[in-house]
């Protein structure tokens, strides 16, 4: 049976100081993902996990495969599991603040510049009503690059979209360090961006 467990950190909670704080990291990690990590493992076994043994990504693209009393809930736990598994891996100490390569020239000829892509996933983002998050996604049918936003934990997955870059903005993201000053953790989040990591993911795709 298909377990998963609550993935490593690939550094230290102090490590994205000041942009993100260490508390509020610690909290994030060990108590919010690992709940959606013990919620997918619940739900999972709820539904049978045994016919259910793709990796959780192809799970939320065919969410239809999943009984409907197990869907609601597999919805909110997986993208949870997987959409804090990747915010981890897209953020970094070492971020160089801008994307290169075939990354950057798509984000070129979609938003002009990298300036303008910024100023238009920031304002995205901040035009979430309560808890969700803000994407870079890669659309395959058209094979072209988007900002999109999801509500709650819903994964771009479930709507056939590959995510390459996540920005959560639940309160329990930036709440003890920026109270209701979202605008400031957003502008303060561009800091610790791994585009490294972000466009090896796109050119993956892309060829
Ligand atoms: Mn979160």
């Amino acid at each position: 049976m298909v377990q998963y467990e609550l993935p490593k950190l690939p550094y230290k909670y102090d490590d994205l100081e000041p942009f993100i704080d260490t508390e509020t990291m610690k909290i994030h990690h060990q108590k919010h993902h690992q709940a959606y990590v013990d919620g997918l493992n619940k739900s999972l076994e709820d539904v049978g996990s045994a016919s259910h043994p793709q990796y959780i990504s192809s799970i939320l693209s065919d969410l239809k495969s999943i009984p409907e009393s197990g869907r609601s809930a597999i919805n909110f736990f997986g993208g949870g599991f997987e959409n804090h598994r990747l915010f981890w891996e897209t953020m970094t100490p070492n971020g160089d603040g801008t994307p290169g390569g075939e990354l950057e020239d798509q984000i070129d000829i979609y938003f002009d510049n990298f300036e303008n892509f910024k100023k238009s996933f920031s304002e995205k983002a901040l035009s979430i009503q309560g808890s969700g998050w803000c994407w870079l996604v890669f659309n395959s049918t058209y094979h072209k690059i988007e900002i999109i936003t999801t509500e709650n934990q819903t994964s771009p997955w479930t709507i056939q979209k590959h995510p390459l870059l996540g920005l959560d903005v639940w309160e329990h993201a930036y709440y003890l360090k920026y109270q209701n000053k979202r605008p400031d953790y957003v502008e303060a989040w561009w800091n610790v961006v791994n585009w490294d990591y972000v466009g090896n993911r796109f050119s993956e795709l892309a060829s």
